[in-house]
């Protein structure tokens, strides 16, 4: 790590909103601040060099849905942690999800997870609970976990059930301007289900989630959010008729967004019968089919979705080896995200780098109300170095992240990123720690 030192990166090919990523360039960054953009630049004395051997940089990704674990649940991931896979994976940035024990449901809690993050590499975006405890009655003080540095408020982990409760989160939410992000699943409809409701659930004898029960609650919400003017930010969308509701709500003007996760656009309920119940293949929302997979990246490709997000979910070996109706909801994305956002989306050609680029740096900052770092000269350096073809396995031993849950275990993954700056601090991904 290079503390605050003024650095030269050579041969990067910048991509974004003012860069095509097809021009080879040098960056030359003082004070953390980025003073200088062009072809071949000299170094100066006490400048570090770093040469990036023709790596694209960005401006740095930020991951809007995660799961750090702490306070409460550290055997799984802890803010550090958490910050070191994000690191790993090439995100600046990551906005956290408030299910820890305590939840992130006052502001000290707000508070105590920006202040461990404070000297990490990534900033940490709390975002709060909706409801005290997430147990969906009793509404939490939003306007002062804002003031404390809550970014948005969510009750995830868990859906807000109670359609008042969302109607008065929503209310608060227009007046704070600030997003309510809804885990979209309605429990009476889902419950027990332990993977997508269809014709493998079927075979399997497995019960299932069905596509309705998260569609009614993104149409409730819709409806909640055109009514109160609040902004919905519909997480980890999965069906197909989930994004035509999406589709149709920002047609009409409305305060609406999503994002999808990288598995829920690469990966399918019949990979669970495949693995013959590998629980790293369990998760809410469950996979669904190989049509709402393509819903999903029609959906990114034609801008409905906003945003990719991991829901990087942490569990424990012991947590995960059970049986599969037993085992916790969730996967580990932070590192995996980027190889499979190449090989589903760029490589097929379904999505230019500066879409996907777009995807992973300006619209989670814009839904979040955050500041988008931009490449150009006196602007704080915060930047994404990577490639989209330099392969690496995705074992144990390189994963940065507490835990490993992932479906993606000792698979060979292309694409990957090469370092990323940020706080005033070059962090090269494979020296992480
Ligand atoms: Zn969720």
């Amino acid at each position: 790590m290079n503390e605050e030192r003024d650095l030269l990166i050579r041969n990067v090919f910048p991509v974004g909103d003012s860069h095509d990523g097809t021009t080879n360039l040098d960056i030359r960054i003082t004070g953390g601040i980025i003073r200088d953009i062009s072809p071949q630049l000299d170094a100066r004395e006490g400048e570090t060099l770093y040469d990036a051997g023709g790596a694209f940089v960005s401006a740095g990704w930020m991951d809007m849905h995660v799961h750090l674990r702490e306070p409460g649940y550290e055997h799984k991931e802890t803010v550090r942690t958490g910050c070191e896979a994000a690191a790993a994976g090439g995100f600046t940035a990551v906005a956290c999800m408030p299910n820890t024990d305590p939840a992130i449901h006052t502001r000290d809690v707000v508070e105590f997870i920006k202040e461990k993050s404070r000297d990490l590499p990534v900033d940490v975006y709390p975002i709060g609970a909706v409801s005290r405890d997430r147990a969906g009655k009793a509404i939490t003080e939003m306007a002062d976990m804002k003031d404390g540095g809550a970014v948005a408020f969510s009750d995830d982990g868990d859906p807000v059930w109670d359609s008042r409760l969302m109607r008065t989160a929503l209310e608060y939410a227009a007046m704070l301007d600030v997003p309510v992000i809804n885990h979209e699943e309605d429990l009476a409809l889902s419950r027990p289900g332990h993977m997508h409701e269809g014709r493998v659930s079927t075979r399997l004898g497995l019960r299932g989630s069905p596509s309705i029960a998260e569609e009614v609650m993104i149409a409730r919400d819709i409806l909640l959010a055109e009514l109160t003017g609040g902004s919905l930010h519909v997480a980890h969308i999965s069906t197909r008729r989930g994004v035509s509701m999406v589709r149709e709500a920002k047609q009409r003007g409305l305060p609406v967004t999503t994002e999808v996760c990288p598995h829920h656009f690469d990966l399918t309920d019949e990979e669970i019968e495949r693995s013959a119940f590998d629980t790293n293949y369990k998760m809410h929302p469950p996979l669904r089919t190989a049509d709402d997979v393509e819903a999903m990246i029609e959906g990114l490709a034609d801008g409905t979705i906003d945003a990719i997000a991991t829901d990087h979910a942490p569990h424990s070996v012991d947590e995960k080896q059970v049986e599969f109706i037993y085992a916790p909801n969730g996967i580990i994305g932070l590192e995996t995200a980027w190889p499979v956002i190449c090989r589903r989306l760029l490589e097929p050609g379904r999505l230019t780098l500066p879409q996907i680029i777009g995807k992973l740096t300006t619209r989670p900052r814009e839904i979040l109300r955050l500041p988008v770092p931009l490449i150009e000269p006196g602007e704080p350096a915060n930047l994404t170095l990577f490639h989209t073809d330099r392969e690496w396995v995705c074992s144990r031993e390189n994963l940065r992240s507490r835990s490993s849950n992932t479906p993606y275990l000792n698979q060979i993954m292309k694409g990957r990123a090469l370092a990323i700056y940020n706080k005033g601090r070059l962090v090269p991904a494979d020296t992480v720690r």
